[in-house]
């Protein structure tokens, strides 16, 4: 039907030829995030890191990026190891090895490596994930959302509410994390300098004392220099 200049095509012919390749692609996209490193693109193998804004990345590729400071922009807000955390996996019991890959394609089928501990939903990009910054535990947010606890569902350390971060999330996502992180850094730059202001402070009381303090003690010696002149 159409293109013959017979009939007029109508508007859903027209947007599902324009949009299906684009959301296969992205799709493709989003499913490489969950298992491929955010720096490098190699494939992710544990030591697996991941940062305040939820991307993932092997440990060692984020060590080297440190080190030589790399151009790489998803990794431009890494700026010391206290900006990325460790992160605690669960083991997929189903995963039956690389075997398993064909190739670049990716399939819906495919076992992933990871589960939720609590939920049994595979980490493969088709559920929201998150972790916990405090522990770096990682489970689906179903999980946190469905069964409240005020401790971590992998590891039983305590959960804060608000320190879970959202893996490879959408835009908005990403947005909200990264105002997240960005109050979080400035709040830690007021405290560091407030911090800094007072132990000037108490620098100087001390520097005061001392002076004080070693110049009475020049002053008695003086004293009793003065006084152990023999008398004329
Ligand atoms: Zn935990």
């Amino acid at each position: 039907m159409g293109g013959d200049g017979g009939s007029i095509p109508g508007r859903q012919d027209l947007v599902k030829t324009k949009r299906k390749p684009e959301m296969a692609e992205r799709h493709v996209e989003r499913i490489a995030r969950w298992l491929h490193c955010a720096i490098t693109q190699e494939k992710l193998r544990p030591p697996i890191v991941s940062c305040e804004l939820g991307r993932l990345y092997n440990k060692e590729a984020v060590l080297e990026f440190l080190l030589d400071k790399g151009s790489c922009q998803s990794a431009q807000h890494l700026r010391s190891l206290k900006d990325f955390k460790e992160l605690k996996l669960t083991d997929n019991p189903a995963y039956r090895g690389p075997s398993n890959d064909k190739g670049d394609a990716y399939s819906d089928n495919q076992a992933s490596l990871y589960i939720c501990p609590v939920t049994g939903l595979e980490m493969s990009g088709r559920y929201r994930f998150c972790f916990l910054w405090t522990c770096g535990c990682v489970v689906s947010e179903k999980a946190i959302k469905e069964v409240g606890s005020d401790v971590c569902h992998k590891c039983g350390g305590p959960y804060i509410p608000g320190d879970e971060i959202v893996i490879n999330g959408t835009e908005s996502d990403i947005s909200l994390l990264r105002n997240k992180m960005l109050d979080k850094r400035a709040k830690a730059k007021a405290e560091k300098k407030a911090k800094k202001s007072q132990k000037r402070k108490l620098d100087e009381k001390v520097v005061d004392g001392v002076d004080e303090k070693s110049e009475s003690v020049e002053s008695k010696s003086l004293q009793a220099k003065f006084r152990n002149l023999p008398k004329r």
